[in-house]
């Protein structure tokens, strides 16, 4: 039935399911599971949350923490919400560096002169101001650049091309991010005066994906840049025939008095509203793109799944807090989250965070503790039609910036998509609106508001099942 249904949105096309009628009325009569299926199947064809990520991308761009475009998105979300009828909805401001790009030029000079795609991490140093030119050592392998002798790289500039794997669940990048956050410092320690990486990155486009570095406390700062997928292959065939030499100049800025604003509102619970259900995406982006795969997606799933639960008379037992974290890319949102609301963790009886682009929901991890309980057959039993189904072992993360209130003792829940094509555009310029399919958010957003709904209605003990599981 659900699946003629979802074929006939398909094949209904744009207009149809664009239409914005309302379309979901659940009587009080409802059991939570006949609710949580009328929940599941508005989210289908509801568009509040694609509509929200194509206002945030088109009025607004890129939102790099600390730019004035993030404290607009910060008030764009925070009318959002109390135009759809939030309670308690605010912003708070918390304070971050500032890293913002600046003039990023890198080229061969010998043996022949050409130019290379490169990006500069978040938080690199600057190079000199006429930049640097000397040569290059190639490490197909990062393991090799950690085996490299003190003193081997002196004046030198380290370059790793090692690949990352294309896989569904994105797990290669966690594998892959020491090049990244640690590869700076690990190339000081033995004397590099800059380092280069192959982006973390499943495209084969003459795109460099950005992300954020980690200097080591005690190890000389050497500037740093992601060098495109083509580009780092046509380095490493260079580097096999013999000596190659890279002019490379970055010229980024800090500030290290800057603030962003994270954004949240709740729908009260009607009869237990002391505990919390929390769910998370963050606002901000990276500055090359428009930010709408990360995480503008996730925010459209977890504000299109609030704003339904919003509009349940009477409002479901738990209070949901939806949270838009404002500086997720530099890791300053979460910390500080947890640190503003310390008091409020012990409140928190469940969280999740959406930060894994726009596709399809195709798998769930329950909350420690949670498996064969009522709670949890009558979720998968609503999300299986959607085509998702339950791995049977427990979540353990749910995104970044929920990872401290993860580590305070809150329980989480995890709604995995498809990321098979997720790092071919992440955090490059090729973060756009139209990578967003509607179709496929939806089935997402209703996944996520039936998990939210239930974990809002349901009588289970989530702190006390994740502890009981760990003793
Ligand atoms: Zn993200
Ligand atoms: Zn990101």
């Amino acid at each position: 039935m659900l699946r003629t249904f979802m074929t006939f949105i398909w094949a209904a096309g744009l207009s149809a399911a664009l239409a914005s009628v309302p379309m979901f009325e659940a009587s009080a009569q409802d059991s939570d599971t006949v609710t949580a299926q009328k929940l599941r199947d508005a989210a289908l064809t509801d568009r509040f949350g694609y509509r929200f990520v194509e206002t945030l991308t088109t009025t607004i761009g890129q939102r790099l923490a600390g730019t004035e475009a993030m404290t607009r998105a910060s008030l764009l979300a925070e009318s959002t919400l109390l135009a759809a009828g939030f309670d308690n909805v605010h912003r708070e401001s918390f304070p971050i560096t500032a890293w913002m790009r600046g003039r990023e030029e890198a080229e061969v000079t010998a043996p022949s002169s050409q130019r290379l795609v490169v990006a500069t991490l978040g938080g690199s140093v600057a190079t000199p101001p006429g930049g640097v030119e000397t040569e290059i050592v190639v490490f197909a392998r990062y393991s090799q650049l950690l085996a490299a002798a003190p003193g081997s790289l002196d004046g030198k500039i380290a370059v790793v091309t090692e690949a990352m794997p294309r896989v569904m669940d994105g797990s290669s990048y966690g594998a892959a991010i020491s090049i990244r956050r640690s590869g700076p410092s690990e190339a000081a320690k033995r004397g590099a005066i800059a380092y280069l990486h192959r982006s973390l990155g499943t495209d084969d486009h003459r795109l460099a994906h950005v992300g954020a570095t980690n200097y080591l406390e005690g190890v000389k700062r050497i500037p740093a840049a992601a060098l495109s997928v083509p580009d780092a292959q046509q380095l490493a065939r260079m580097a096999a025939l013999g000596k190659v030499r890279i002019r490379l100049v970055l010229t980024p800025t800090s500030d290290e008095h800057a603030q962003s604003w994270t954004v949240s509102g709740e729908v009260r619970g009607s009869e237990r509203p002391d505990e919390i259900v929390l769910i998370g995406a963050h606002l901000d982006s990276w500055d090359l793109g428009t930010g709408a795969i990360d995480d503008g997606a996730g925010v459209a799933i977890v504000l299109g799944a609030a704003n339904l639960i919003a509009q349940l008379k009477p409002h479901a037992k738990r209070t949901l807090r939806v949270v838009l974290f404002g500086a997720e890319e530099m890791n300053y949102s979460g910390p500080a989250y947890a640190k503003m609301h310390a008091d409020d963790i012990p409140h928190i009886v469940l969280a999740g965070e959406a930060d894994f682009g726009a596709r399809r929901v195709y798998t769930f991890l329950a909350p420690a503790g949670a498996m064969n309980t009522p709670f949890l057959q009558t979720l998968a039993d609503t999300l299986n039609p959607l085509g998702i189904f339950l791995t049977r072992q427990p979540a353990t993360n749910s995104g970044d910036d929920i990872a401290p209130l993860h580590d305070a003792g809150v329980p989480v829940i995890a709604l995995r998509q498809n990321g098979i094509d997720y790092f071919d555009i992440h955090h490059t310029a090729d973060d756009t609106f139209d990578k967003i399919d509607p179709q496929e958010l939806a089935q997402a957003t209703a996944a996520w508001v039936a998990a939210v709904y239930l974990a809002l209605q349901s009588e289970l003990d989530f702190r006390k099942a994740a502890k009981d599981f760990k003793n």
